[in-house]
């Protein structure tokens, strides 16, 4: 029965969940049907979150559970839809996160590096970007009079969140002591400025350096007032700086939290005593709050670490990382009404990131590859039962690896590290792993998600939000 109330709702549109079982077939039947609308929209960005990472992170959850792993679906990964989603950017094979979270925003592909205005604007040319900014999808969904969220681990100012409310001609103009001069003066304004007086009414995350004064340790001009002040002067909202304020901070009110100097602890990191909040908690109270609003939300939730760990060749924090990310997930979808809430689960680009050799069914997922018991030579050289694969060059290897990194093998390769802590091993040495250039996936429920099927292009997203929510893109 609930599956046939679901399936009537989904067909007809929103709200008529609560009658659905005073209403009969003929009765809708009769209903005009009108496109399927959302009440919310949630925006999730596992930033970095190639499908090797939910792959890895599966396994990881599960075996962490004391399962062998593979058998086990992250939250998102039971949603009922999905695609394949092409990340280029305008002006690059393999994207940054700048120009695929602004594709995603704005409904348009843009350059590497540039945050809400066009591809026809250079990066770092100022006036070129005042001449080409984008409409974004949170503007006009404020505009619709519904509430805006923001959550990520990084710093607010970091890519991918700026691109729910900024235009920026670069991605790292994030204080105004991050813009020369020269541009200063044709007139752009850096990404925390444009945060404080964009109309959030929840943003949460870290980056207190770029919204304070160098006289205070931060990254802005000194003279003008910090912007957390300036923002609870001109909006009469909470700023807080811990998760206990956090819970404490009244519900009526537009809240402001910024949790950390820069980008928030990794989750492998974390000790019982850090007052930051984890990303399940701050996605709860986002919409805990943004709920209130009668006319809806659009709430964006980055886990934003998943990237930087994946960038250290650190294949344990990027799990671990993930696995919170589908924590929050879970949170949303058990704490909203699946019949006017449009959930989507992406990735804004991958890593150079693999699953290598033939390891066990249960093998751990951060250990060096141990073949199925009985496995013959077959698979990588004479095996006494239970022992690591050996390479060619006499040592063993782990099932993770990176194409390129940090942690890049120069001369002989000495006995992998393994576990949580571990740096996995890697070809090419960078300072920084890069992205990687496949496709992502994007996983859909709710209101809206049936748009989500096939081969898309990035920014069809954005026009698969702005569908659901009723925008016109403008
Ligand atoms: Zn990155």
């Amino acid at each position: 029965m609930m599956r046939f109330c679901r399936s009537l709702t989904v067909l007809v549109g929103v709200s008529l969940l609560g009658a659905c079982a005073s209403t009969t077939p003929a009765e809708l039947a009769s209903a005009a049907p009108a496109p399927e609308r959302a009440r919310n929209v949630i925006l999730f960005i596992g930033d970095g979150m190639g499908v090797s990472t939910v792959t890895a992170a599966r396994i990881y959850a599960g075996q962490k559970q004391g399962h062998t792993g593979e058998e086990n679906l992250l939250s998102f990964e039971k949603f009922p839809q999905t695609a394949l989603v092409k990340t280029y950017n305008t002006n690059a094979q393999v994207p940054d996160s700048a120009g695929t979270a602004t594709a995603i925003n704005s409904g348009e592909k843009t350059r590497m590096g540039v945050i809400g205005i066009g591809p026809a604007a250079r990066r770092g040319q100022c006036r070129e970007a005042l001449a080409h900014p984008l409409s974004l999808v949170a503007e006009e969904a404020h505009r619709g009079g519904r509430a805006i969220g923001i959550v990520t681990t990084t710093r607010l100012t970091h890519a991918t969140p700026a691109a729910v409310f900024a235009h920026s001609s670069d991605r790292d103009w994030e204080a105004d002591g991050d813009i020369l001069a020269a541009q200063r003066a044709q007139g752009c304004r850096d990404i925390a400025a444009q945060l404080v007086d964009f109309p959030f009414a929840v943003a949460l995350g870290g980056g207190h350096e770029k919204f304070v004064a160098k006289s205070r340790g931060g990254d802005r001009l000194d003279g003008a007032a910090d912007l957390p002040e300036r923002w609870v002067a001109d909006h009469g909202g909470s700023y807080v700086e811990s998760a206990d304020a956090l819970a404490r901070a009244p519900h009526d009110r537009p809240v402001l939290g910024i949790f950390s100097p820069s980008h928030m602890t990794y989750m492998a990191e974390r000790t019982p005593e850090s007052a930051e909040p984890t990303l399940t908690q701050m996605t709860a109270e986002a919409i805990d709050r943004l709920n209130q609003n009668p006319q809806g939300y659009y709430l964006m939730v980055e886990g934003g670490r998943i990237d930087h760990a994946h960038h250290e060749n650190r294949a344990g924090y990027a799990l671990e990382e993930t696995v919170e990310f589908a924590r929050a997930v879970q949170y949303a979808v058990e704490h909203t009404d699946p019949a006017k809430t449009l959930i989507l689960v992406t990735a804004d680009h991958s890593h150079v990131f693999t699953m290598a050799g033939y390891p066990r069914r249960g093998n751990p997922i951060l250990g060096l590859v141990v073949p199925p018991s009985g496995d013959d030579d077959e698979h990588g050289g004479a095996e006494t039962d239970g022992a690591p694969v050996m390479a060619k060059d006499g040592q063993p290897y782990t099932t993770l690896g990176y194409a390129n990194g940090p942690a890049a093998v120069k001369g002989p390769r000495s006995r992998p590290e393994t576990g949580v802590q571990a740096h996995q091993q890697s070809l090419v040495p960078l300072g920084s792993e890069t992205h990687g250039g496949e496709d992502v996936a994007l996983y859909a429920t709710g209101p809206g998600s049936d748009n989500v099927h096939g081969v898309i292009e990035q920014n069809q997203i954005g026009a698969i939000m702005r569908a659901a929510l009723g925008l016109s893109g403008e």
